[in-house]
């Protein structure tokens, strides 16, 4: 299923006067879609009222073009399909229903329905059969019964009597954004929105994240306005696994693709291989319309997000992350860059992309311990930003490591969001907010460099930081002994070290001077205030650091 595929509908369901007509627009406004009306429908192709269809045909001809009209709808995606009242009996209609999508019941009292409908006779509209006869309540109640159990096919009812339209539209949205995701696999449907959005000074780009939407690229691409031809950069790990995926993608949307792969590993991040990609792009003609796809993790997110970046003063450029560090962290914000043999990250640019594509269900065959290190990352946002966030990413960590679907999809699309939300409100880190980011930063860069790059990974690094940050947090008041608990627990379901034996403490207090995020002579420390709220100390005691040192294990 594509973006543009059949099935990414919302069908709306329910008795008359339960507020379809009213509903669809609401709905499609919200999510910019279009109303399909199964009765205007009929209407339109007959040239002839319903109403005389009825009298001329009789209903079984009715009926008919209805399901025609259900037909074509199935066949077309971000509608917001009202069906008659009458439509959901026919169990050929109900099929065509769900495949179109996500079928929605409107519910009301019959009571609500007599209201409503007497409400509408008064302000001028057509007399209903239902109010003719001698008691419409009974008549209403007894159709609206025979129709239960048609009605009960749906997969989300939304109870209208108390609400207005618009609050109606909202619950319909809900409903639709729950079960696309169960029904399409936990993917949320190709017309689902961002997972976020961010807004830098140069640029606003969103963010998509679902599980199996690598497909959709292409038209997400096009949608944001690119065009042309698309060199897409990967290393050979992922070429090898997702490479000729990617390429037909790319061209089924009618993008004219190459392909090129750095080797694997954070040693390729380095001007050679940006040269290297120059190279590539020189030798297609690679022009300022084309886009760059960044196809890979971190080192090859920064390597060719760098490249694009200079490459004739700047190519249009699309993260598709493929490691949960790419993911949560390093697609988003605009950071490109590479190594220089005597400090990493030392050469780099700011340079947004054009939209960032994760799908998560890439992570399926990422090596444990890389999954592990992108959860760190991912506890982090918990711990610096939103505890509600902490509190599931604990309920789910087991989930989390099985890369279970729905948790999986939920937990990249709220880290995105945190990331996206500091990054957009300071893009170049000069508020000290983007610094918060940097939690258990300053120890694990010092515990990388002391053990050696490439002993630990950056998230085990940081995982052991944060403990130690947590630890320095409770040493000077700020927090009560049980966060450092929880913190630690967590880690160690997530596959993460909480400690650090054998790296020498003389090394990492030397390196963490060295470290760049020293300002004005002392280190900045992101310490944290409580479980989802961190703050910036720059005044904390060296004797204090150094205990919590020799509390992570540290020789
Ligand atoms: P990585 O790019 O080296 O990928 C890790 C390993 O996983 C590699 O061997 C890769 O080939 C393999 N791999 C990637 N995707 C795979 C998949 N789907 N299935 C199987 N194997 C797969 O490492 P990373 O952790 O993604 O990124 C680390 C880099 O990111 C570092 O250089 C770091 O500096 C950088 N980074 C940058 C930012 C930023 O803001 N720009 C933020 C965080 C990290
Ligand atoms: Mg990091």
């Amino acid at each position: 299923m594509t973006a543009s595929g059949a099935g990414c509908n919302i069908v709306l369901i329910g008795f008359t006067a339960t507020g379809k007509t009213h509903v669809a627009p609401l709905v499609a406004a919200a999510l910019g879609w279009d109303v399909f009306d199964t009765d205007a429908e009929v209407t339109r192709r007959t040239g002839r009222p319903i109403s005389q269809i009825f009298e001329q045909d009789g209903e079984p001809a009715f009926r008919r073009m209805e399901t025609e009209a259900l037909h074509s709808a199935a066949r077309r995606s971000n509608f917001v399909i009202c069906a008659g009242g009458g439509t959901v009996t026919s169990p050929e209609n109900q099929a065509l229903m769900h495949k179109a999508g996500i079928v929605v019941l409107l519910e009301a009292r019959p009571e609500t329905i007599l209201a409503r409908l007497k409400r509408d006779l008064a302000n001028g509209g057509a007399v209903r059969p239902l109010l003719e006869g001698p008691d419409p309540l009974k008549r209403i109640t007894e159709l609206k019964q025979e129709r239960q159990r048609h009605y009960a096919t749906g997969d989300w009812t939304v109870h209208t009597d108390e609400l207005t339209p618009g609050e109606a539209a909202q619950e319909v949205v809900r409903g639709w954004r729950y079960w696309s995701r169960r029904r399409c696999g936990g993917r949320p449907t190709g017309s689902d929105g961002p997972a976020a959005i961010v807004t830098t000074a140069t640029q606003s780009y969103p963010v998509f994240v679902g599980w199996d939407i690598l497909e959709d690229i292409g038209a997400r691409m096009s949608a944001r306005g690119l065009h042309g031809r698309a060199f897409v950069v990967s290393d050979e790990t992922v070429a090898a696994l997702y490479g000729e995926r990617m390429a037909r993608f790319l061209n089924d949307s009618g993008f004219e693709s190459r392909s090129s792969a750095l080797a694997p590993g954070e040693a390729a991040k380095n001007l050679g291989s940006v040269s290297w990609v120059y190279d590539f792009l020189v030798a297609q003609h690679a022009e300022r319309s084309d886009t760059l796809v960044a196809f890979g993790g971190g080192v090859v997110g920064d390597t060719a997000g760098f490249a694009a970046a200079t490459f004739n003063r700047g190519l249009c450029l699309v993260q598709a992350p493929t490691t949960l560090v790419g993911m949560v962290d390093s697609s988003i914000g605009g950071k490109v860059g590479v190594d220089h043999p005597q400090g990493k990250n030392l050469i780099g640019a700011f340079y947004q992309p054009s939209l960032v594509l994760s799908d998560a269900q890439l992570l399926t065959t990422l090596p444990r311990r890389e999954l592990s290190a992108g959860y760190a990352e991912v506890a982090k946002h918990g711990l610096i930003a939103d505890a509600a966030y902490f509190s599931f990413i604990e309920n789910n960590a087991d989930r989390l490591m099985a890369l279970s679907q729905d948790e999986v999809v939920e937990t990249v699309s709220r880290s995105v969001s945190i990331k996206a939300d500091v990054v957009s409100r300071d893009e170049r880190e000069t508020e000290g907010l983007r610094t918060l980011l940097n939690y258990g930063h300053t120890i694990g860069h010092g515990i990388e460099a002391a053990a050696g790059y490439g002993k630990y990974l950056h998230g085990e690094a940081v995982a052991v930081g944060m403990v130690g940050a947590a630890l320095l947090s409770h040493r000077l008041g700020l927090v009560g002994r049980e966060v450092v608990e929880r913190q630690c627990s967590l880690f160690e379901r997530l596959g993460l070290p909480v400690a650090c034996a054998g790296v020498r403490k003389a090394e990492v207090l030397k390196a963490m001077k060295l470290d760049k995020k020293v300002k004005t002579g002392s280190i900045r420390w992101v310490l944290l205030q409580d479980v989802g709220k961190a703050v910036v100390r720059p005044d904390v005691p060296s004797h204090d650091v150094e205990a919590v040192l020799n509390q992570l294990g540290m020789g």
